[in-house]
């Protein structure tokens, strides 16, 4: 029998070309009165309702949302899953962070039971938050990504996921060998990847943390299983640069640690990226190899302010998403994570616009994961996945979106202002999956 279609009706923006190619204002569209039919799980029409609602199937149900913004469902990059309850762990740089804090709330998902509570908290969360697809990093114990991909299944999210691999410089019960770790890897991609909305991204914790001959796996393992993601850490701060630097001394620099082993290229995505070279960002962009933006976790840890505008650059552009690193990042909320991406922006000396901000969070990210022909836009053929923003959550952000002049604006304060409240409904694989209570 056929799926009925739900057609989601109200103001819309979507993307017609890349802002950071073209001028922001010419590459987001603003449609005020659009309608996006969500059939079997994809968008199967958008357009405007004027133009849409003669020839719609008599048995479409229509939801209409007057005052919200239909915008595309969120995309967060990176992620660490098992850091949720040690968010706000405040005061150090990174290593001593990790130490102090990450490695043992990263201890107790050996637990499976313990994965399971807090996959479903996490993923809960990003409905909430009108987040639709993730790249998302569990620990070293492969039960951690069975209870983040089983709770996941049914929630109509996409996620990738993969087990951190981490055979040197982590404590007992946080090292896998190099064996253990290719095998563990292997039998997760033949459970998991391309299993409904679920993917698997190889993920080795950053260089510092795999010995050669693990970084060595990671890429015959990544060549082995094409269409699996592989994702990182790279160039976070400046101690951590200065020991890669120290662990290998034969390598050029940092990106030219990953180019030996085989881990630069379409498919691989590396968090932050803020203490590198021209060099290293013409190899990045010369591979297609992708960076995860941070912003409130670079700002929480103290990493760095990431030179966006360097990465993007027209003639060598590096796919660039955002991504919130909870529990480095402060936030799951992705429209937070835009603001911030504009201070650190503002901070750096070069705006980013707020068109700017939300194609990071969505079609960018999208692009980044090498996911853009699936999420990230209102366009016919995609996954139906459409988060409806409230512009009226709260009384002041109400007060204040009365008064913005266009959608341009109006998105920027949403950034400045909103967060999970300004959510008011979350559609995932043409699903409702999310509702904010009234
Ligand atoms: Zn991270």
């Amino acid at each position: 029998m056929p799926q009925t279609g739900v057609a989601l009706r109200g103001p819309s923006v979507t993307f017609r070309g890349d802002p950071f190619g073209s001028t922001p204002t010419e590459a987001l569209h603003y449609e005020p009165d659009a309608l996006v039919l969500l059939r079997a799980g994809r968008i199967d029409a958008f357009g405007s309702a004027a133009a849409l609602l003669p020839g719609l199937p008599a048995d479409t149900t229509i939801r209409h949302y007057p005052r919200g913004l239909l915008v595309p469902g969120f995309v967060d990059c990176h992620v660490h899953y098992a850091q949720l309850e040690m968010v706000g762990s405040a005061g150090r740089p990174l290593l001593e962070w990790l130490e102090q804090f990450t490695f043992p709330a990263e201890l107790a998902f050996g637990d499976e039971r313990h994965a399971e509570r807090v996959a479903a908290q996490f993923l809960n969360e990003l409905q909430r938050n009108g987040t639709t697809t993730a790249a998302v990093f569990a620990t070293v114990h492969p039960q951690s990504v069975d209870a983040l991909f089983r709770v996941a299944e049914p929630t109509g999210l996409r996620i990738v996921a993969g087990k951190c691999l981490m055979d040197r410089h982590a404590p007992d019960g946080l090292r896998d060998s190099v064996q253990q770790g290719y095998d563990d890897s292997a039998a997760l991609i033949t459970r998991w990847h391309g299993r409904g909305r679920l993917g698997y991204a190889i993920t080795p914790r950053f260089v510092a943390s795999s010995s050669d001959a693990q970084l060595e796996a990671a890429g015959a393992l990544w060549r082995a299983h094409p269409g699996t993601l592989l994702q990182s850490h790279l160039s976070e701060n400046t101690a951590e640069v200065e020991w890669i630097r120290a662990l290998y001394p034969q390598s050029r620099d940092y990106v030219d640690v990953f180019d030996r082993f085989g881990l630069l290229g379409r498919g691989a995505i590396h968090a932050h990226g803020i203490h590198l070279s021209e060099r290293e960002r013409s190899r990045l962009a010369q591979t297609g190899t992708a960076l995860a933006h941070c912003p409130t976790s670079n700002l929480f840890l103290g990493s760095g302010l990431f030179d966006l505008q360097a990465a993007v650059r027209r003639d060598r552009p590096i796919p660039v998403g955002l991504a919130t690193d909870v529990g480095a990042g402060t936030t799951l909320s992705m429209l937070a994570t835009m603001g911030a991406a504009m201070h650190v922006a503002q901070l750096r000396g070069t705006p980013l616009a707020p068109a700017q901000a939300l194609w990071l969070g969505t079609a960018g990210a999208a692009r980044a994961l090498t996911l853009e022909h699936r999420v990230g836009n209102l366009e016919v053929g995609l996954d139906a996945d459409v988060v409806v923003l409230d512009p009226n959550a709260t009384p002041f952000i109400a007060a204040r979106t009365a008064r913005v002049r266009d959608v341009h604006e109006l998105l920027g304060v949403l950034m400045t202002l909103g967060d999970d409240r300004c959510i008011r409904e979350t559609w995932a694989d043409g699903r409702s999956v999310w509702i904010r209570p009234s």
